[in-house]
């Protein structure tokens, strides 16, 4: 039977550097169709709301080598549940958030993986760090003890040339190395979530080491979020 889904994995998957890891963003698509995925080797879904993952879960409770990764906005009150329910967090785009989730974090004994969102440019998507915020910033996150962030991750405008895209990317890639650089922290950024189907080809230039990608493997969204 001809399955789209798995042809669209297999040749993303051969384009791959090894390092990089692929995240098959589930928002919206049917457990169906991510069944389909995981039959197609894969294991890392991203959701971008908490209640649709957790009902997603329950269907998929069969699958346990899943991964999960939240990807969109989270509101503070559902950090518990996030926590929960996911083992990566890309979208913790405050410090309030980060002290919340490390407090949780500490009481329910998980600690989850989780990448800082910074936007580039300023206001072109509404949630994150600027980079001077984030730096700013990173001696209280390096009291968050009970999180694990692991990583830098960034959403390019959709406005951009191809150029400034990759410019984006490769501003992430020189923040982490920054980042690095302040060898006293107890942070220790190794990944890079960035690219999603539109521009991944250039984040993987960039040195992205996680991509998100919605589209290019389910096809197109009902809506957008
Ligand atoms: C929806 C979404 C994606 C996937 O987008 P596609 O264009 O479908 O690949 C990636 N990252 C985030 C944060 C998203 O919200």
């Amino acid at each position: 039977m001809y399955d789209p889904i798995a042809e669209r994995i297999y040749e993303i998957s051969q384009q791959l550097p090894s390092n990089v890891r692929l995240i098959a963003v589930s928002k919206y698509v049917s457990v169906e169709a991510m069944r389909q995925a995981y039959r197609a080797g894969i294991r890392d879904f991203g959701e971008s709301r908490v209640q649709e993952a957790q009902i997603k879960q329950k269907q998929l409770s069969d699958l346990p080598d899943i991964t999960w990764h939240l990807i969109g906005h989270l509101q503070s009150n559902k950090s518990r549940k996030a926590i929960e329910l996911f083992d990566w967090i890309h979208s913790v785009d405050s410090l309030n958030l980060a002290q919340r989730l490390d407090q949780i974090a500490d009481e329910i004994g998980k600690i989850p993986q989780v990448c800082l969102q910074v936007k580039v440019l300023p206001d072109e998507n509404k949630y994150g760090w600027s980079i001077p915020e984030l730096l700013t910033d990173l001696s209280e996150l390096d009291r968050c003890q009970h999180i694990q962030i692991r990583g830098l991750m960034t959403i390019a405008p959709l406005d951009l040339t191809i150029e400034q895209t990759l410019q984006v990317f490769q501003e992430i890639n020189h923040l982490g190395d920054r980042i690095r650089q302040q060898t006293w922290l107890n942070i220790h950024i190794s990944e890079l979530s960035m690219g999603m189907s539109g521009d991944y080809h250039l984040a993987i230039q960039a040195g992205s080491t996680m991509i998100r990608l919605g589209q290019v493997i389910f096809g197109e969204r009902p809506h957008e979020n």
